[in-house]
């Protein structure tokens, strides 16, 4: 069964024709338009801006991803929610047209489970798929979720931030540290460029807290960090490079200590077959390699998308409408900024 999806809740313009394959979800093509250099200048989204664009780029990546496939797509499925209500128009605007135009069946699909089911996308024909129950872990720009999934439909919330998302936090940070827009990536950078010896040399001289680690519950709480770093920074002369980097490092080891301990805390509770990494922040190498090490060593399988898929993109979104099709009257399906439920 192919479905042509599509994705537009943020910043990023996708469309994509996606196929079952076994007990996952293969890629027949995946198209992403972004605006994201346009909101460096503003160091983080502005909604009319992408909303903009999203309008711009719509009509041209649909008919990327569709290339010759018009014929063999048998249904149409959507991001409408959570996100910006201007880029959400755009994307069911669009499908709710194509599946009338087209006599289409309709799926609704929630972006935030979108990033959970990128995990049963298989480029390699062998990858096995995640198995049910399972815990995810969403890091994204907006959020920061921990979710006990019995099944493909049954998701409980179990756990979170209380304030900022990981990825809005990163993004934060790096601004404090003179770093570009989006600041993820720039963490991450910083972060290699730490030698051991600068680790001896500056030792616990920039040692940030670990808000709610030691506290017996699933919450998290990262706004903290940043009013943190933000007081380290003002109170330097001057901000050189190696400084920079040693806070970004400092930075990112507690992130991503206190992610890994809440995750592995829900896997002591709930006993998964597998936990399953997801969302933007996802990409971030040093979370994905430290959060495998923890959940494979409690015998635990460990799933995380292919980068590709870890941003905002359409193939996660038909990857959930296969695996968990939500089928929707097009005139009954509204965007949903703040949807919650999957
Ligand atoms: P999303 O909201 O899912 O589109 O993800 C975007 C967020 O992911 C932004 O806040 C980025 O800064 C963050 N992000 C992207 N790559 C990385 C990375 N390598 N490390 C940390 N955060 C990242
Ligand atoms: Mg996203």
């Amino acid at each position: 069964m192919k479905i042509l999806a599509i994705e537009s809740t943020c910043d990023e313009t996708a469309a994509a024709v996606v196929e079952n394959c076994g007990a996952g979800v293969k890629v027949v093509s995946n198209v992403v338009a972004s605006s994201v250099l346009m909101h460096q200048k503003y160091g983080g989204i502005v909604p009319e801006v992408a909303a903009r664009e999203q309008i711009k780029s719509i009509v041209p990546v649909i008919t990327e991803a569709v290339g010759e496939e018009k014929e063999t797509i048998q249904s149409i499925a959507v991001s409408y929610g959570p996100g910006l209500m201007g880029s959400l128009l755009v994307g069911v605007e669009s499908a709710k047209t194509l599946a009338w135009a087209w006599k289409k069946p309709l799926l609704q699909v929630n972006h935030m489970a979108a990033h959970v089911f990128a995990n049963w996308i298989m480029d390699e024909a062998s990858k096995e798929v995640p198995q049910f129950p399972a815990v995810g872990l969403v890091v994204s720009g907006g959020h920061t979720d921990l979710v006990f999934m019995k099944d493909a439909k049954n998701w409980e919330w179990i756990g979170g931030t209380r304030d900022d998302a990981v990825g809005e936090a990163f993004d934060k940070a790096a601004r404090l540290l003179g770093l570009p827009y989006p600041g993820g990536p720039e963490i991450s950078k910083a972060v290699e460029r730490v030698t051991p010896e600068m680790i001896k040399r500056f030792g616990s001289k920039y040692k940030l807290p670990r808000p709610l680690l030691n506290e017996d519950n699933l919450e998290m709480s990262f706004s903290g960090l940043k009013a943190a770093i933000s007081k380290i920074v003002t109170g330097l002369e001057n901000l050189d490079e190696e400084t920079r980097d040693m806070l970004a490092w400092e930075f990112s080891n507690a992130v991503i200590e206190i992610l890994i301990n809440k995750t592995m805390k829900s896997v002591a509770i709930y006993q998964p077959k597998c936990v399953l990494l997801a969302g933007g922040v996802a990409a971030n190498k040093q979370l994905r390699e430290g959060l495998k090490l923890n959940v494979e060593n409690s015998g635990v399988k460990f799933f995380c998308p292919e980068l590709k898929y870890c941003g905002d993109n359409a193939a996660m979104v038909g990857a959930a409408a296969i695996i968990s099709p939500k089928e929707v009257r097009p005139v009954d399906l509204r965007p949903d900024p703040s949807v919650t439920t999957v």
